[in-house]
């Protein structure tokens, strides 16, 4: 019989913490879990699940337009922000009672409140004190907002899905993943849609040339690109929000998403009872069992600073209780090839290293590229295109990386990423026979080098 309460108590239940939680009950394992806020976490309850549903109903307004050259006459269609907001509402109470559901059948016990960390095995949840011989740490990131007069006018991811109206002037800062999404989101909802950014196209880091399509594609679908500003302030006005930027201009909209990153969620979780300091992103590092420098404390998921990505802290959860539990080999975290989507309008789908990482990665390399109008875009008019790119390391004929701009990228290259991870070559690829007419099968036909 252990002296403590628990054999493991989570703090978080989003999508790491949920997953340890009910993998380590199932080998036995005596486990509590603590949660103040959201259920299934920002996930499910504020990130990737309401943010698609958000996204697919903004497609509608594509699809729409395009449904006329292929011979429908459909009435001019209207969006109704509170039908979607109300129905996503309900959707996402559907899953936080699965998310439940899921936990009490697992018998690992729910404990509603903010955790505090006491010591090296104790956490305070209002007024009672839980023991447990490890702790994990699972709670995550929260948006983070740059300061400036009237940032308090901001809104995060936290608050946008629920807006009482729809703002017909929206405005987003940032040039990440939130920012180019939910720019394509209000745009294609039907606002007038700005995005702020300081760089001078966004989503830094990922394939220069998928990057440059990407801006150019979601510029032509409407959304006003303003970059290379920053925001300085924001006036409330009786007419709306005066935003001014760092080049002198002023914008005038509705609301404002702040999307500039986020940071730990670590704000009262007791830390310094323990001796646990973060860096300056709020992260916690821990090492290959994901143990921090306190021995009986634990940390996965966004907190530890690697890729903020569910899919991501499902498998440190997975790696984390079968080293600790199984009593099997230890298993190690492979961040290698991760495959990747960005839901901005078009959809971009990336799996390995852009063009620019594999150049420093590789003594030559190899770039096919194809940018083409899509089949479906014939008869409808629509001028967008699609990018497909691969990139193979010259010596192995390894295909390193693949990224797609265009129609459902993401769910085209969780495919590619299998091949990528089992490190197929280009002669694979072209061995393979593609399925046609599709777009994909551009990227079993690439014959041509685009450059080396
Ligand atoms: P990101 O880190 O992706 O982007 C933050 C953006 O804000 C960058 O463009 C950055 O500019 C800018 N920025 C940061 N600080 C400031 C500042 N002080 N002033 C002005 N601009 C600033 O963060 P997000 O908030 O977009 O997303 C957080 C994470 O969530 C992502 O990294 C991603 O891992 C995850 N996510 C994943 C999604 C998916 O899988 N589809 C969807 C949404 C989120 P700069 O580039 O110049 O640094």
């Amino acid at each position: 019989m252990t002296k403590y309460d628990f054999d493991l108590l989570v703090i978080g239940a989003g999508s790491g913490g949920v997953r340890a939680a009910r993998t380590a009950a199932g080998q036995g394992v005596k486990v509590g879990i603590i949660e103040d806020r959201y259920w299934g976490g920002t996930c499910v309850n504020v990130g990737c699940v309401p943010k698609k549903l958000y996204s697919y109903a903004a497609h509608f307004a594509e699809n729409f337009a395009d449904a006329a050259g292929y011979g429908w006459t459909v009435a001019k269609p209207a969006f109704h922000w509170p039908t979607l907001r109300d129905n996503r509402a309900a959707e996402i109470l559907r899953l936080n009672g699965i998310y439940n559901t899921l936990l009490e059948n697992s018998s690992v016990q729910r404990i509603d409140g903010r955790g505090k960390i006491l010591s090296e095995n104790s956490v305070q949840v209002g007024d009672k004190t839980y023991t447990a011989e490890r702790l994990l740490i699972a709670t995550g990131t929260w948006p983070f907002v740059p300061e400036f007069s009237g940032a308090e006018h901001c809104l995060t991811s936290n608050e946008i899905f629920d807006l009482p109206e729809f703002p017909k002037r929206f405005l987003v800062y940032g040039g990440g993943y939130i920012a180019v999404e939910f720019a394509s989101i209000f745009n294609g909802l039907g606002a007038e849609t700005h995005l702020v950014y300081r760089g001078d196209k966004p989503l830094r880091g990922f394939d220069e040339e998928v990057r440059e399509f990407a801006h150019n594609e979601i510029a032509a679908h409407g959304v006003q690109m303003q970059l290379g500003c920053e925001i300085i302030a924001i006036e409330k006005q009786a007419t709306g929000l005066l935003v001014k930027l760092s080049d002198g201009r002023h914008l005038e909209v509705d609301a404002v998403l702040s999307a500039t990153g986020r940071r730990g969620n670590v704000e009262n979780l007791g830390l310094e009872n323990v001796g646990l300091e973060v860096n300056k992103s709020g992260e916690l590092s821990v090492d290959g069992n994901f143990c921090t420098q306190v021995p009986s404390i634990y940390a996965l998921g966004d907190i530890t600073g690697g890729p903020q990505l569910t899919p991501v802290a499902l498998a440190e959860a997975m790696v984390f209780v079968h080293n600790l539990y199984s009593g099997k080999e230890p298993r190690k975290m492979d961040y290698k090839n991760i495959a990747t989507a960005v839901f901005c309008h078009p959809n971009i789908g990336t799996v390995g290293l852009g063009e620019e990482e594999a150049r420093k990665a590789y003594p030559a390399i190899r770039v096919y590229s194809t940018n083409f109008k899509p089949m479906r875009n014939t008869l409808s008019g629509n001028t967008s295109r699609t990018l497909m790119k691969l990139i193979v390391d010259d010596a192995t004929d390894k295909v390193v990386g693949c990224h797609v701009v265009g129609s459902d990228a993401g769910e085209l290259v969780q495919g590619i990423g299998i091949a990528v991870k089992a490190g197929l070559t280009k002669a694979d690829f072209d061995a393979t026979i593609g399925i046609h007419p599709t777009s994909a099968e551009e990227l079993v036909t690439m014959r041509t080098l685009t450059r080396n």
